[in-house]
């Protein structure tokens, strides 16, 4: 069987986990957790970190904590994980469905501004910008680099500035990405990460804000920490959360982090191959790096061209699990998710033919050479393999 995403544990998980439980600092005070922070600051180039439970909480915690609340709507990719979106509503506020570019993948700002132009009224003299139908302030964009590849932040950053949004990162599966050399999470006013099992590295369960504001970090550094006031006293004047990442995570998370250039590099190098190997096969397609960006290549992903290539996503999907490969779909578009559907979606169509097409495949740190052949291989016989798989 080969996994789509296994965690790569090997280098000083264990002796600093021992460091842990000998000394017994397992919760969520310890030299690890400041540690792990500072580290991962020093290697986004961001003045804070704040550690979190996890990739959600990250984002709940920074649209909290740039003061995103009840009924205030946020701009967001439909083609994402629900946990982009799920936050926007523990606030109480309003997703906005943008389609997806079909070069990227990633959320449209032409799509954006059409939206704005239609929808909205700014108001130069407050600098909100208003919702026409419903009223509310819009107050964010929230951009996620799916997959790995950064958008295009140039464009984001133009939108928001003009219209006094604010630039929440979901770079959930872009750590390591850069755009135009600097680190995703960085890019925008503040920034999330996941320490999933499967994402780059890993933590068990974990997340990270990192931001440049001062205030921004020290209100999630407040909000994660039960919005304690004073310690002694147990004064709490806000409702907080218990969103603190433990020592001995944190200490996972320092010796998944000394280990990253190389995870990286080795990605890097496995999308290399896949997309040498791939790229004469009729209706396969990547995505491609351009000058401006540079992918950690988190989860690598074909798009399955169903005239071209004769089968579609489902089938191919099918095949490779009858062949001990461990594949799977993009996303679902969110706007088409129960909860969602009330929500603003307008015009999607790169969104949902993505879906309907992409497949993320095999891509651990540690999957072998002959591994991704065997994969490319079932990909090319593809057609062959169905027949075969049809008549027995
Ligand atoms: C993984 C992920 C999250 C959430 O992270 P968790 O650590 O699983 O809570 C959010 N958004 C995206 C795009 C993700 O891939």
């Amino acid at each position: 069987m080969i996994p789509l995403t296994v965690p790569e544990i090997r280098g000083n998980e264990w002796k600093y986990i021992k460091e842990c439980l000998d000394t017994k600092w397992v919760s969520s005070v310890g030299k690890y957790v400041e540690t792990f922070e500072e580290r991962f600051a020093e290697y986004i180039e961001s003045r804070y970190a704040i550690a979190v439970v996890n990739g959600t909480s990250a984002i709940h915690t920074a649209l909290m904590s740039t003061g995103i609340t009840n009924n205030d709507e946020v701009i967001v990719p439909t083609l994402t994980f629900v946990g982009t979106v799920n936050p926007i509503r523990y606030c109480g506020a309003r997703p906005i469905f943008i389609d997806s570019e079909s070069n990227t993948w990633n959320i449209s700002s032409e799509k954006i501004i059409k939206f704005i132009e239609k929808n909205t009224i700014y108001d130069e003299s407050t600098g909100k910008l208003i919702n026409r139908s419903s009223k509310n302030q819009i107050k964010a964009i929230l951009p996620v680099h799916l997959y790995g590849y950064p958008t295009d932040m140039d464009h984001i950053l133009e939108i928001a500035r003009r219209y006094n949004l604010i630039v929440i990162e979901d770079a959930t599966e872009a750590l390591g990405s850069k755009y135009k050399g600097i680190n995703v999470g960085k890019l925008g006013d503040i920034g999330c990460f996941s320490f999933n099992g499967n994402k780059l590295i890993t933590t068990g369960s974990g997340g990270m804000i990192v931001t440049d504001n001062e205030q921004y970090a020290k209100k999630a550094k407040y909000l994660t920490t039960q919005a304690r006031d004073d310690e002694k006293e147990y004064i709490h004047n806000e409702i907080g959360y218990n969103y603190r990442l433990s020592n001995l995570q944190s200490a996972i998370g320092v010796a998944q982090l000394e280990m990253i250039d190389e995870f990286i590099e080795i990605k890097r190098r496995n999308a290399m191959y896949y997309t040498e190997l791939l790229k004469d096969v009729k209706g396969i397609s990547t995505c491609i790096e351009t000058p401006a960006v540079f992918n950690c290549f988190w989860m690598y992903s074909i798009l399955v061209k169903k005239d071209e290539y004769c089968l579609s996503k489902n089938d191919l999907l099918r095949i490779l699990e009858n062949h001990q490969i461990q594949a799977r779909s993009f996303f679902k578009p969110i706007h088409t998710l129960l909860p969602y559907q009330k929500f603003y979606s307008e015009n999607i169509v790169v969104a949902n033919e993505l879906y309907e097409q992409g497949i993320n495949l095999p891509s651990s740190v540690g999957i072998k050479k002959e591994e991704i052949e065997r994969v490319v291989d079932v990909i090319k016989k593809g057609r062959e393999l169905y027949k075969m798989q049809n008549i027995t």
